[in-house]
């Protein structure tokens, strides 16, 4: 709904009047890209960074959003070589959320942000861990019973306990299809290294019940409520 009135954008995601935000603007509440601006007629893009009170204008419900991330992005907040999987969506929501279930710079697929601290908790709690279905594409040619050790549990390196047992399907040479619930560190390329492999291309197909069906690499949408609560 950009461009829009900053008066208007400020009533709607605070709450408060207009005649009390017109006071506030006055008073020099709000500034635009670092600029106070006094004008409750300014129309903000949605580029704009608009902070209120000093503090990134945001609306009191929460956000949860599922992000098919493409390759060449961080989930981390900063990287001096990569941008963030933040910057694929709008500036004005990006200030708010962080990533719930990291992925690797070079992995695709579906990736989880909220401004929800408890909610993020959960989905990355050991205890909570949904299962994560990733499409893994395989440096050097697999057979099927080779899959047998991450069906069971396998030592990754420099680890006390072995991974739980894991859903493997051979779906060729070159590709199978794994479903892991738990979320160590760089776990899925770590489990192929340990039967002696190399993955070369790993996408998250699934998260929980969440599939990436109808985004696009880059896209994003709003989870539905319903969708929020299966976490
Ligand atoms: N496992 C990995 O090795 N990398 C990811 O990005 C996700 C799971």
């Amino acid at each position: 709904k950009y461009p829009v009135r900053l008066d208007k954008l400020i009533a709607h995601l605070t709450g408060i009047t207009r005649s009390q935000c017109k006071q506030l603007l006055r008073a020099g509440a709000a500034t635009i890209n670092g600029e106070p601006c006094r004008d409750g007629a300014h129309h903000v893009k949605e580029q704009d960074s608009v902070l209120w009170q000093g503090e990134a204008l945001r609306s009191s419900s929460p956000l949860y959003l599922l992000l098919h991330k493409p390759a060449g992005y961080v989930s981390s907040t900063t990287d001096s070589e990569h941008l963030s999987a933040l910057h694929l969506v709008d500036a004005s929501l990006r200030s708010r959320l962080h990533i719930a279930g990291r992925l690797d710079v070079d992995t695709t697929g579906a990736l989880l942000l909220t401004d929800d601290g408890d909610w993020s908790h959960r989905v990355t709690s050991p205890r909570h861990q949904k299962s994560k279905t990733y499409l893994v594409t395989l440096a050097r040619p697999i057979r099927e019973e080779e899959l047998l050790p991450l069906r069971q549990g396998i030592m990754l390196h420099g680890e006390e306990n072995a991974t739980l047992p894991a859903e493997a399907v051979w779906l060729s040479d070159h590709q199978v299809r794994l479903t892991i619930c738990e979320g160590r560190y760089h776990q899925v390329k770590r489990m192929f290294a340990a039967i002696g492999n190399h993955v070369s291309a790993l996408h998250r197909e699934q998260v929980g019940s969440l599939t990436l069906e109808g985004l696009q690499a880059g896209q994003w949408r709003h989870l539905t409520p319903a969708e929020v609560a299966t976490f």
